[in-house]
């Protein structure tokens, strides 16, 4: 029986959506959700932004139980700390290496991120931003960066700089976690950098921990930015 539900509006179009879901997927393939009843088994970690148009399940197409997906304010990795403190990100990224010994984690930064804009101008807490103002302000070394450009083309290309800069400064900081650098050098894991900009419909990735980024050729397996591990 279906749910008594309001007509209409946002909701109503995300309720519709779970019963086209159930359908594709429970309904058609029953023994993918008995399999997944018993356990998750992802391969993959990304690590989005949680702006609403680079959901990372939908633009790769992944289907249930592929992706562990953590979501923040411009898809940043802070640095390891230990000081007792409730960390969320950093316990998800836990979460998924030790717990669910990911292969790959994917940082999925995008082109007009409002948190890197945030960052790079300065005026999160001008704009009425208290928790976004500290958030971004860890990525504090890429304003730095762009802050250090000076020719007029450069300058007209700060907001693509400084996103992928993020992406970057978030892979370094994935380095600082002991139990992420001990799998990458074992060749349990792998790091990748990932840029969705949806104004060009493309997908580039790092090729190092300090760039460049590079297109995504169709049909062929992205390389990581750092770790190799087996197929
Ligand atoms: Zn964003």
């Amino acid at each position: 029986m279906p749910l008594d539900r309001p007509r209409g509006g946002a909701l109503q179009r995300l309720t519709d959506g779970f019963d086209r879901f159930r359908g594709l997927h429970f309904d058609a393939d029953p023994e993918l959700f008995a399999r997944l009843l018993e356990r998750q088994a992802p391969e993959v970690l990304v690590i989005a932004c949680s702006d609403s148009r680079t959901d990372p399940a939908i633009i790769c197409g992944a289907e249930p139980g592929d992706l562990f997906v953590i979501r923040n304010v411009a898809a940043i990795v802070p640095p390891h700390v230990h000081d007792g403190q409730p960390h969320g990100t950093a316990s998800a990224i836990e979460f998924g290496v030790i717990g669910l010994g990911v292969r790959h984690i994917v940082v999925l930064g995008h082109s007009f991120c409002a948190g890197v804009r945030c960052l790079v101008d300065h005026d999160a807490a001008a704009r009425g931003f208290t928790y976004v103002a500290d958030w971004v302000e860890i990525m504090r070394e890429v304003r730095e960066e762009v802050e250090g450009l000076v020719t007029e083309a450069e300058r007209l290309l700060v907001a693509r700089r400084a996103e992928q800069a993020t992406v970057l400064a978030s892979l370094r900081n994935l380095m600082t976690y002991p139990f992420v650098t001990e799998r990458v050098h074992d060749g349990r894991l792998a790091l990748h950098g990932w840029y969705f900009h949806f104004g060009w419909g493309t997908l580039q990735a790092a090729e190092s921990l300090r760039g460049p980024f590079r297109q995504l050729e169709a049909g062929q397996a992205p390389k990581p930015a750092i770790g190799e591990v087996a197929p």
